[in-house]
């Protein structure tokens, strides 16, 4: 199998002038390929581009053809769907039949969406005291924000790029999209798709790099008017001061801690199928992994118990392999992080329940692990881990809860599971998480907006907010 290794920068596929990066594949510790890598020159190039086409031929084109070609995109996405699974079950460790069911429907149905909305983005009609005197007609009308940088994370690269991409060109946006160094595979065939859909050059380039360099160079950048980033609150925060200095725009989704609360009156078999879900699915890498257990005093024995045995019905193996349930970590850096974290959990007196050790195989992977008996205050309840590790913690009232819930410097989700309506409203009114989900882990939909409180970022995508999110609003009076 070849991969695609190249730029694509302003419609050309070349080498870039920074070198190359190895990429391995995660299951085997072996190199999948070498990744040319953007120079800040190559940066300057696609952002010229970029800017150049926000008064070319993509400016030019009604909102009514942006959608076709999204849509277009989106048909392309779906019939490069194998394929694009194999990418990312090889580049991150994920087993294949993940991205099938998740990231690439969500993928070609956030194109869909957002080719919906691309002749819909309207303005208002604003009633005024007229201007000295005179009557006015004021309205508003709503402008793409100009050459958007798109900073992907590796946990699920091509979904994430969608959620960047799509509203951004159906608000008539040009990108640059700089793919994570772990996992730039499926983006950089996402490139293609986009060439083959008809976007006119430059409108997006795609720019593997390393962090430091490619990604530094392009929120240094004075051509590019938004920052869109995905990934950790540590570079997230060093991201929101470099676009501070030039006033950028910025959105920032980063990492999460989220509380899962299972009440009294739960149907235990949902809730243990979900929250296993939020523990385990693509190993723990997820950002609105549902690390933090807290479950009802009284069902607590049978829910840990449940927790363990869903931990080892885990079947751990090649992700290529459809019997595979768990993959591997993205990375040795990925994979001793998280055992760091094990390790941790030990020391601070947390109950290891189950896992808590890589198995005896080539490759990152490390066992699905629960603790038990955990306080809030410990560090594996307060830092994100992004692994496969659950922490489950009693509570003996929905406050408590709530309180534990709360007590976290993140915010991006929480899933709460009861058959009590009035509970289920309640309680999702007090969390504070960007979403709640009912029971049902993490539910996320191309027209819901995406985004957290706190730590977990800033500013939304998806929906009507992330057209919002990439546009400037801008009002004209007329005086009549
Ligand atoms: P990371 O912050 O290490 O890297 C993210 C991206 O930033 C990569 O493309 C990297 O190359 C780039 N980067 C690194 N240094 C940079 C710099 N100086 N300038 C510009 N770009 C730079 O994150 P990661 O390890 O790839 O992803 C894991 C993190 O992402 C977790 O914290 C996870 O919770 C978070 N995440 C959040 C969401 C969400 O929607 N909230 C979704 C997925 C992942």
């Amino acid at each position: 199998m070849s991969y695609p290794n190249q730029l694509f920068l302003a419609g050309q596929w070349r080498d870039g002038g920074g070198g190359t990066f190895a990429d391995l594949n995660p299951a085997t510790e072996e190199k999948l390929t070498d990744v040319s890598a953007a120079s800040p020159a190559d940066v300057d190039e696609a952002v010229a581009a970029a800017r150049a086409q926000l008064s070319g031929e993509w400016a030019a084109l009604p909102g009514s053809r942006r959608g076709v070609i999204l849509n277009r995109v989106a048909d392309l996405i779906d019939r490069d769907a194998e394929l694009l699974a194999r990418l990312e079950a090889l580049d991150i460790g994920k087993p294949v039949g993940q991205p099938a069911v998740l990231d690439l429907p969500n993928a070609a149905r956030t194109f869909r969406h957002f080719a919906g909305w691309a002749d819909k983005i309207t303005g208002q009609v604003i009633p005024t005291d007229g201007y000295l005197g005179r009557p006015a007609h004021s309205y508003t009308r709503r402008e793409p924000v100009g050459v958007i940088a798109a900073i992907i994370p590796w946990n699920t690269p091509l979904m994430i790029t969608a959620w960047k991409l799509a509203p951004a060109l159906a608000a008539g946006n040009t990108v640059v999209v700089k793919p994570p160094e772990d996992a730039p595979l499926s983006i950089l065939h996402l490139a293609k798709l986009i060439e083959e859909a008809g976007v006119p050059d430059g409108v997006v380039s795609v720019l593997p790099g390393l962090g430091n360099v490619t990604g530094q160079a392009l929120i240094d950048h004075p051509g590019v008017d938004k920052i869109s980033f995905t990934g950790s609150p540590e570079v997230g925060r060093h991201v929101g001061v470099a676009a501070a200095r030039s006033f950028k725009r910025v959105t920032l989704e980063l990492g999460g801690k989220s509380p899962q609360i299972i009440l009294a009156d739960a149907d235990l078999e949902a809730a243990i199928g979900g929250t296993a879900m939020g523990l385990f699915f693509n190993q723990g890498q997820v950002c609105a992994a549902g690390t933090r257990v807290l479950v009802h005093r009284s069902l607590y024995t049978d829910v840990v118990d449940a927790l363990a045995g869903s931990a080892s019905q885990q079947v751990l193996g090649d992700p290529l392999d459809p019997a595979t349930t768990m993959g591997a970590l993205v990375s040795k850096k990925q994979q001793d992080r998280v055992l760091g974290y094990i390790e941790k959990g030990r020391s601070e007196g947390a109950r290891l329940v189950t896992g808590g050790a890589r198995p005896e195989r080539p490759g990152y992977f490390v066992q699905p692990t629960i603790f038990a008996d955990v306080h809030n205050d410990m560090t594996i309840a307060r830092e994100e881990i992004f692994g496969p590790v659950g922490s489950v913690i009693p509570f003996d009232d929905p406050a408590e809860a709530i309180r534990i819930a709360n007590t976290t410097t993140y915010g991006l989700a929480a899933t709460i599971w009861t058959r009590d309506v009035s509970a289920a409203h309640a309680l999702a009114g007090q969390v504070r998480a960007g979403a709640v989900g009912v029971n049902g882990w993490a539910p996320i939909d191309a027209a819901l907006p995406w985004g957290g409180m706190k730590s977990s970022g800033v500013g939304r995508e998806l929906g009507w907010s992330g057209i919002l999110a990439n546009t400037e609003e801008k009002v004209v009076t007329v005086v009549l």
